[in-house]
């Protein structure tokens, strides 16, 4: 089934110069992006966004990282966009990653690692909808 998901290339890779290998990544996946914005979040942008994690250890750790510079949000469509954005990113941890994931390519450790990905159709709906307007897909 054709679905959408939010991808979110992460600080530390916009930051590094990885943005462009990382859309490199989702065009070559057959990924087509519907939209896509530079934004530097702002705290309470990123707390809503990662509400669900509220009150676990690394909260404040994660809100830091997301607020320390400029992300690249992008709404992306594609046969089982959700589960097929989160193979080519790889594990939550780097170094659990498979090879040529953009977690193990780009990312750093489990805080810093490159880049987001909506964990469910229910979700990838409400991310993609937290961050652009119905008009602003193309
Ligand atoms: P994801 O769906 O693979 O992004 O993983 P989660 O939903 O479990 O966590 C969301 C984000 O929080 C991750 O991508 C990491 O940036 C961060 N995170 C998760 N677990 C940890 C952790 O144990 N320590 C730190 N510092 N950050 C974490």
């Amino acid at each position: 089934m054709v679905q959408r998901t939010l991808a979110i290339v992460k600080p530390d890779a916009v930051a590094a110069g990885n943005t462009g290998n990382i859309i490199g990544l989702i065009e070559k996946n057959g990924f087509r992006i519907l939209a896509m914005r530079m934004q530097h979040l702002k705290r309470a942008e990123a707390e809503g966004f990662y509400a669900v994690h509220k009150g676990k250890g690394f909260f404040e750790e994660l809100i830091e990282f997301m607020t320390e510079g400029p992300v690249v949000l992008l709404a992306l469509e594609r046969e089982d966009a959700v589960a097929k954005w989160r193979e080519v990113m790889g594990a939550t941890d780097p170094a659990k990653a498979a090879e040529g994931t953009i977690r193990k390519l780009y990312g750093t450790n489990i805080g810093r690692n490159a880049s987001h990905g909506s964990d469910s159709v229910e979700n990838a709906a409400t991310e993609v909808a937290w961050f652009f307007r119905g008009s602003e897909l193309s």
